[in-house]
């Protein structure tokens, strides 16, 4: 596989391994032609940088396609440091969302789940065995995170969703001394929030960014995959030929399913 993200290995970022955040980074897919054709052209400087990486046959390819928007999860993760013993809410259950949960189970939190306001979304999830499921568009799901937490709220909440009012219920469903995820990015002309940030203030609370991921992350999350612990098959919910990408395209943005993925040949 090719990680898209091109880093230099150069700048201050670089060299204090935020390699995601390098200021020279290049991206294929955008600054380059992207994959959706029977053969890609790979830069050299991306060889040269070990963007190329070697997928076992133990993984099979459909869950490598994966790869990416789970070691950017890994990424988000990390910063927030889960671990054992943590109850983490997802506040979205699109694929980012699943896959959070996912992780999140593996890294050992003691109570993982989601939020959601889409009847779809909901019914998705189910498959994926969540500790708990809140259906945001009947409940407010402030009394039920506090009758499930002794009335301190989540350890951990990630905002998978670009949604201004799920950052601010973030802030109200964390715990004092928790630790929040703006894992994603608001529409960029509309990336105001109103937030309480009294919340943050006086319940102490750490609030992180995520921003993709760095080449050298991927290894890990290869040999992590490879291992069989976490399967992402499921999270795939339909394979098309690459003469149908439109059409995959256009189920992603419906809604439809999960993750598609197209297939060269
Ligand atoms: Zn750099």
């Amino acid at each position: 596989m090719v990680v898209p993200g091109i880093s230099c290995g150069k700048c201050q970022f670089c060299r204090e391994g935020y390699e995601n955040l390098c200021v020279n980074r290049k991206i294929i897919g955008f600054d380059y032609d992207g994959a959706f054709a029977e053969y890609v052209r790979i830069p050299e400087e991306a060889v040269s940088f070990g963007n190329v990486k070697k997928v076992s046959s133990s993984l099979e390819l459909t869950s490598a396609c994966l790869v990416e928007p789970f070691t950017a999860v890994y990424n988000g993760q990390n910063l927030l440091n889960i671990g054992p013993g943590d109850v983490v809410g997802i506040i979205g259950a699109g694929p980012i969302g699943i896959m959070h949960l996912l992780q999140a189970r593996a890294r050992g939190a003691a109570l993982t789940g989601l939020i959601e306001i889409s009847s779809q979304r909901l019914a998705e999830a189910k498959r994926f065995n969540p500790d708990f499921l809140i259906d945001s568009s009947n409940e407010d799901p402030l009394p039920r995170v506090q009758e499930m937490t002794a009335g301190l709220g989540f350890d951990v909440v990630i905002v998978a969703c670009a949604v201004a009012a799920a950052q601010r219920q973030a802030l109200e469903l964390a715990r004092p001394g928790g630790r929040v995820s703006f894992f994603a990015g608001l529409p960029h002309d509309k990336p105001d929030a109103l937030l309480n940030t009294n919340y943050i203030h006086y319940k102490q609370l750490a609030v992180f960014g995520a921003n993709g991921s760095g080449p050298n992350q991927y290894g890990k999350v290869l040999r992590f995959l490879e291992s069989g612990r976490v399967n992402l098959r499921p999270v795939v919910t339909a394979e098309i030929p690459l003469e149908e990408a439109i059409r995959g395209f256009e189920m992603v943005m419906k809604g439809e399913g999960l993750k598609v993925v197209v297939h060269p040949n």
